[in-house]
């Protein structure tokens, strides 16, 4: 189904490049205004990541940010990107993205042929961070994609229009990767990962957890610090049938249902147990953690 899906797409967008030059060519400059962070978004540093990615931006080197979901990974991005004063293209990477939604096309408007930039183009030409959300989701060629954009070439060749892009030195690109989820069968190849410097993340430590949690859900100190212990615990059973621990992002949730008036084991039970797990065993564990520590 996909591969047919795929061929069509591809003669379609074969023809249009093949009219391309008899027809007339607009392009879209897609605004980059829409990239830019204004405010300084929230972050609470955990170890030496932010000098590090300041150091990797000054060096031109791609940065890969390894760690579970939910545990800070895209509000360091932003974070840095404000700090940094560069907009950020964010790329939410999944199976069926091609190297062409990354790099641009071709599409008829009216009787005009008109290109349209990619995230990956527009992120280049504007010297801006280009962050590839879950890099291996994506498919081979997009992978192969940002090859050249990774080493000493720094370009990105944009097939479709014959021409080859030079990233500026402000350009950089960044992968994030949850070594949790990989399997044999979706693994980034080596070729890939030796591309790129790793920064490891990781659930914050329990004090930070809690700040982050007041900051973010709005509660005291004393429930922040309940949540986190709840956090701890849980993610404990991780191993013992549960596949990932509860991420920081659940525990901010949870943290905003209960100073919405929610009660916290009624946060709890929809916030954690309900979206980690379906066994009903692991799920009673949970809500005997809870009723433990709250
Ligand atoms: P990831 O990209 O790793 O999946 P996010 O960056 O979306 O996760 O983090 C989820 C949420 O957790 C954020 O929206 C934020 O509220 C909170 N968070 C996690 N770590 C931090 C941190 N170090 N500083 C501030 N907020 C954090």
């Amino acid at each position: 189904m996909r591969d047919s899906d795929d061929q069509k797409r591809l003669s379609h967008e074969s023809r249009f490049t093949h009219h391309a030059s008899s027809l007339f060519m607009a392009t879209v400059e897609q605004a980059i205004e829409k990239h830019i962070i204004p405010l300084e978004p929230y972050y609470l540093p955990v170890g030496k990541e932010v000098g590090l990615f300041e150091a990797a931006y000054r060096g031109k080197l791609p940065v890969m940010l390894k760690g579970p979901t939910g545990c800070g990974k895209t509000r360091f991005i932003e974070y840095m990107a404000w700090r940094l004063n560069r907009p950020l293209v964010t790329v939410a990477c999944h199976e069926d993205l091609s190297a062409t939604d990354l790099v641009g096309r071709f599409l008829l408007e009216g009787d005009e042929t008109v290109w349209h930039d990619g995230p990956l183009t527009i992120a280049v030409k504007h010297g801006a961070i280009c962050y590839l959300d879950e890099v291996v989701e994506a498919r081979k060629d997009t992978i192969v994609l940002i090859h050249p954009l990774t080493d000493d070439r720094r370009i990105l060749p944009v097939e479709k229009r014959g021409t080859i892009l030079q990233a500026p030195d402000e350009f950089m690109l960044v992968v994030s990767y949850n070594p949790g989820y990989q399997s044999v069968l979706k693994d980034l190849k080596q070729s890939t990962r030796q591309r790129f410097i790793g920064l490891e993340f990781d659930y914050p430590p329990a004090p930070l957890e809690a700040d982050i949690l007041m900051h973010e859900g709005k509660i005291d100190e004393q429930t922040a610090r309940d949540l986190v212990l709840i956090g701890e615990k849980v993610r404990n059973l991780k191993g013992h049938g549960l596949e990932e621990g509860v991420s920081t992002r659940l525990l901010v949730y949870a943290a905003q249902l209960v100073s919405s008036g929610i009660h916290p084991h009624l946060a709890c039970e929809v916030a954690i147990s309900s979206p980690i797990t379906d066994d009903s065993e692991l799920q009673r564990s949970i809500r005997e953690i809870v009723t433990t520590v709250i």
